[in-house]
């Protein structure tokens, strides 16, 4: 499958006109994402999002807003699992950019900002969901997980393995039964 291209919005041609705020629907590709060792993706991977620009005076304030869906594996028993998300961002670009080198990291909003003064919205939105992303991404709530033992999916069957014999518990039911 061919790489999609990032969804880029010329920021800086927009007129700078003091409060003026500037509203676009946009179709935004989202890339996959890699999260514990396991791949994950959006469906679909290019979604309608809502841009709103408004000219603060030296730079723009700039809203995105849009709803993804993210799938992939389970974390505890590797079943399909799919996560929908509502997500709104907001920061604020400065028309005029330091020099690359003075760009700190506190300075985070410039790296979605590109030299020639646009914006990579892709970049800028994957940022964004990765701060909304629970711990981890499951099938329900209450998943089992797979037996670690013989491997079962304990949402589906109850395979009656024991569980191992911990050396610390051991030694903790002599410590009671001697109590
Ligand atoms: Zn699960
Ligand atoms: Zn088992």
């Amino acid at each position: 499958m061919p790489a999609r291209n990032p969804t880029i919005f010329d920021l800086v041609s927009q007129p700078q006109e003091l409060g003026a705020a500037r509203t676009f629907e946009l179709a935004l590709y989202l890339p996959p994402l890699r999260l514990a060792g396991r791949d994950y993706v959006f469906v679909s991977d290019v979604v309608p999002a809502r841009l709103t620009a408004t000219f603060a005076g030296g730079g723009f304030a700039v809203k995105l807003e849009f709803s993804c869906r993210l799938e992939g594996a389970c974390w505890r028993c590797l079943e399909p699992a799919d996560l929908d998300l509502d997500v709104k961002a907001e920061d604020y670009f400065e028309t005029k950019l330091p020099p690359v080198e003075e760009i700190g990291e506190e300075e985070e909003a410039s790296l979605w900002f590109m030299e020639d003064g646009s914006l990579n919205l892709s970049e800028w939105a994957r940022s964004a969901i990765a701060e909304l992303l629970p711990p981890q991404i499951l099938c329900r709530q209450a998943c089992k997980g797979l037996c670690p033992q013989c491997g079962a999916n304990l949402n589906f069957e109850e395979c009656g393995c024991k569980p191992p014999l911990d050396m610390r518990w051991g030694k903790l039911r002599k410590w009671k039964a001697a109590d």
